[in-house]
């Protein structure tokens, strides 16, 4: 695979111009339609230097391979990477902007039951520059431009673990909050992490205001361990130490997700334990009914009975939402859509 030209930051493309002795401004033109989602072949550009690009970058790193509509509205992509590799990210409307999920790496290796952008493991990371050109290209597919963009939030929550791809996932933070790109608020970016300690740490010292997330789903570490690994090696006592640390660096109030499993964490006692091990700490619950992967052999919980957990932490003291499952008709949970693609394509 050649590099990626969506990995540098406007200060890098000006030096790589210089390098290539172009004129400063030719740096600008690049970054602006590079920005836009285009491809460097559809940039405005000399011809030499478009040769010399082309020679070494990936002219379209990220490619929508196919759409799926929900009935909701929401849709679904599939996007080929330049090795061929797959991942998947989703595009929500709502009444206060637009939402684009996104992968952090092709697969993850943290082992969760139920979550199917696991069920291969790990096949590598992405780069910077492909996490952001997942959102350029979304963006420019519903028209959207730099003064006005379509993607106005997005979240970490596609395939992958973001915290395990650290230095990428920051680089991408800083690009895609830069003035002057495609410049999303932090404040309107969440990174969900599955709970790699060190690095909460590591996050909350990078000065970006963006909205932290934590996968609990569940109350204790023992229970919590059965579904996800990573609950053996920290435990949710240090887990809540680090999310202190960070309203604490950010001000910023953190949120929980938590899954609802049927006969795995959503009894009474688990609303008793959530409730005594949240209360009074600035933070939110979100809670979704799981999305049954076919593999696994995990339900979830009725809607009414997720609404009487939802009273429940809230009568508590708690402050906690049922999410919608959005986009559940078309494989909309983290792994879904790839996996079955790639049976359907053989691509196994
Ligand atoms: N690796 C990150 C981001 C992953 S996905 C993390 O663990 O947080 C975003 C959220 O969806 C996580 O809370 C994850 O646990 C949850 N999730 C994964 N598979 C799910 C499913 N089948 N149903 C409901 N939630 C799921």
């Amino acid at each position: 695979m050649k590099e990626i030209l969506q990995d540098y930051s406007f200060d890098e493309l000006v030096r790589l111009v210089e390098e290539y002795g172009e004129q400063t401004f030719r740096a600008t033109q690049l970054y602006r339609g590079l920005m836009q989602g285009k491809r460097i072949s559809d940039v405005n550009l000399s011809k030499t230097l478009k040769e010399k690009l082309l020679e070494r970058f990936e002219n379209e790193p990220v490619v929508i391979e196919r759409v799926f509509t929900g009935s909701d509205g929401t849709e679904k992509y599939l996007f080929r990477l330049a090795d061929g590799n797959l991942i998947e990210g989703v595009f929500m409307k709502y009444a206060y902007g637009n939402t684009q999920c996104v992968s952090t790496q092709v697969g993850c290796r943290m082992g969760c039951l139920f979550c199917a952008s696991t069920l291969g493991g790990l096949v590598r990371n992405l780069s910077s520059g492909e996490i952001l050109s997942q959102v350029l290209v979304v963006n420019a597919r519903h028209g959207g431009t730099l003064e006005k963009r379509q993607v106005t939030n997005l979240v970490l929550m596609g395939s992958g673990e973001p915290l395990d791809n650290y230095d990428n996932t920051v680089k991408f933070l800083r690009l895609v909050t830069a003035e002057g790109g495609i410049n999303v608020s932090a404040r309107n970016i969440s990174l969900s992490t599955c709970g790699l300690v060190p690095k909460m740490y590591e996050l909350a010292n990078e000065g970006i205001p963006l909205n932290l997330t934590v996968s609990l789903h569940n109350t204790n570490d023992e229970d919590r361990g059965r579904t996800m690994p990573i609950a053996r090696k920290y435990k949710i006592e240090e887990i809540l130490k680090a999310c202190a640390y960070y309203f604490e660096k950010t001000g910023r109030r953190y949120i929980f997700e938590y899954s609802l499993i049927k006969n795995e964490n959503c009894d009474k006692e688990h609303g008793d334990a959530l409730i005594k091990l949240l209360k009074g700490k600035p933070c939110h619950v979100n809670l979704i009914r799981l999305n049954e992967v076919k593999e696994r052999n995990l339900d979830t919980i009725t809607e009414k009975e997720a609404y009487r957990f939802l009273g429940q932490l809230q009568k508590g003291g708690l402050s906690a939402t049922l999410r919608r499952r959005i986009g559940n008709d078309i494989g909309g949970a983290c792994g879904q859509l790839r996996a079955s693609y790639r049976k359907e394509t053989g691509e196994e």
